[in-house]
């Protein structure tokens, strides 16, 4: 006993096309009417075997009621690049306001009035001036750290700077990405499948018809 021929039943199911679509563009006189809103657009979606295509304008490609963007590595990349940004940028913020100079302002305050006090103590006390030498190297020590830290602060305050820039930029290429592979609606590609099936049924009939022996043929003879 020979078997049938098995896939004759999951070639059945297999839909015309599948629900993989790519985005291509016309040139602006080739565009068409979008098939939801019938405004001018120059998107063409093109099932991924080529057997279903349709116009689709710029708005729609973003509603995501009618189609969702199947992210390419590409684009996944980008989102990585905009994570990492944001969290460097979280961190630098902290550590900037860590670093803000209000701390090492009120120490040079405090360092100038010692030294005033200082001055006067020389006039009436020499033998002071050790004292008041050592204040002073303080001071200039405590200039040094105060200077450190203004430099720390606005390197840092730069490279936020310079991060928060470079994030902008990324998260608006992020926006503004061309996705080439979309998935349509469930309702969306249903009606599709729908159209098609209907066209094909269309076409068959029409084909029926222009059959010769199709409609009964008009009789030859006369009646009188
Ligand atoms: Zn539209």
């Amino acid at each position: 006993m020979s078997t049938p021929p098995q896939p004759t039943a999951k070639q059945q199911l297999q839909p015309p096309f599948p629900n993989k679509y790519n985005a291509r563009l016309v040139a602006q006189q080739d565009s068409k009417p979008c098939t939801i809103c019938f405004k001018p657009s120059t998107t063409v979606l093109l099932a991924d075997n080529n057997a279903d295509f349709f116009y689709t304008c710029a708005q729609h490609l973003r509603d995501d009621q009618f189609a969702s963007p199947i992210p390419s590595d590409e684009y996944t990349a980008l989102q990585k690049q905009v994570d990492e940004l944001r969290s460097q940028v979280d961190k630098l913020r902290v550590e900037v306001e860590a670093a803000k100079p209000y701390l090492w302002g009120i120490s040079s305050y405090w360092s100038t009035s010692k030294e005033r006090t200082s001055t006067a103590d020389n006039k009436s006390d020499e033998s002071s001036d050790k004292y008041s030498n050592k204040e002073k190297e303080k001071k200039q020590s405590d200039s040094t750290t105060a200077k450190q830290d203004s430099t720390t602060y606005e390197s840092l305050k730069a490279k936020l700077l310079k991060t928060e820039q470079e994030l902008a930029e990324k998260q608006t290429e992020l926006t503004q990405y061309k996705f080439k592979k979309y998935t349509l609606n469930q309702q969306v590609y249903r009606n599709r499948l729908m159209l098609n099936q209907k066209k094909i049924y269309n076409k068959q009939r029409t084909e029926k018809i222009q059959q010769p022996g199709f409609f009964p043929s008009a009789p030859h003879h006369n009646i009188a």
